[in-house]
């Protein structure tokens, strides 16, 4: 239902729940975030984004680098194992420590060939911990990760059948959050200062963040990174988008 992911300088996870609260008017039945902090850690919750703060707190979920997510369920039941942000459980998990998460991946929208790409990534070993149609996204792009988020998405949205907004992130690239959209909205935010950059589903979530706004177009893959960004067109080809000045209000 609403995304939210930064690249920055500071502690970003309380710009993201404040995201997700700017987000909430929407409607939702569970929200989680994820941060790439010594590894990949998350926190989910089938209650309110005010719960999710108490939670972030208290397990001291900081890093500079995250996604966020309120979920509308459309596959699987509104539970916590079922909220976003997933991780990739698979053949790429981490193979030092035994603990699953190389990418996370937070999701709005439908994917319609879902079955048949869960068949498929169990036969090659990944093993699924949610009913959505959203966890294939996290272990295709698992699957295709070849030291390159951006590229592993690339090849990955290929594959996908019906609509998305999607930000992921990978423990190995602890300064990065890759997205992609067709069919759901995604926006990039350019930062006001340090360096941040933005993806949000809509400019309302960063409001009071930012105002400069790039509406990506469908088919677009975008890379964040502070300081910089590479918005690619659905053929791969790098492409400038125009930033526009937006005031949201709430
Ligand atoms: N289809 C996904 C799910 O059910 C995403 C729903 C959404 O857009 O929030 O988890």
């Amino acid at each position: 239902c609403g995304i939210v992911g930064a690249v920055s300088g500071r502690n970003i996870v309380p710009v993201l729940v404040q995201g997700l609260q700017r987000l909430e008017y929407r409607g939702y039945d569970s929200c989680g975030v994820a941060v790439n902090a010594h590894g990949l850690q998350r926190a989910r919750t089938t209650s309110r984004v005010a719960d999710l703060l108490a939670h972030v707190r208290d397990d001291q979920i900081e890093g500079s680098t995250g996604i966020a997510h309120t979920r509308w369920a459309t596959h699987g039941a509104p539970a916590v194992h079922n909220a976003h942000p997933h991780f990739s459980h698979g053949p790429g998990a981490d193979a030092e420590t035994g603990r699953p998460g190389r990418v996370a991946l937070v999701h709005n929208g439908i994917i319609e060939n879902h079955e048949a790409l869960r068949a498929a990534l169990q036969a090659k070993g990944y093993v699924f911990a949610s009913q959505t149609d959203t966890e294939v996204i996290v272990h295709l792009i698992d699957s295709h990760y070849d030291g390159d988020l951006f590229e592993a998405v690339k090849t990955s949205v290929k594959q996908l059948h019906g609509a998305y907004a999607i930000a992921a992130i990978c423990r190995n690239e602890p300064q990065r959050v890759v997205g992609a959209r067709a069919g759901s909205p995604l926006i990039l935010g350019v930062g006001q200062d340090g360096g941040e950059n933005f993806l949000a589903s809509d400019a309302m979530a960063l409001a009071g963040v930012t105002d400069q706004i790039v509406y990506l177009e469908e088919g677009d893959v975008v890379d964040i990174q502070p300081g910089k960004y590479w918005i690619v067109d659905r053929a791969h080809k790098p492409v400038t988008r125009t930033v526009r000045t937006v005031h949201a209000h709430s």
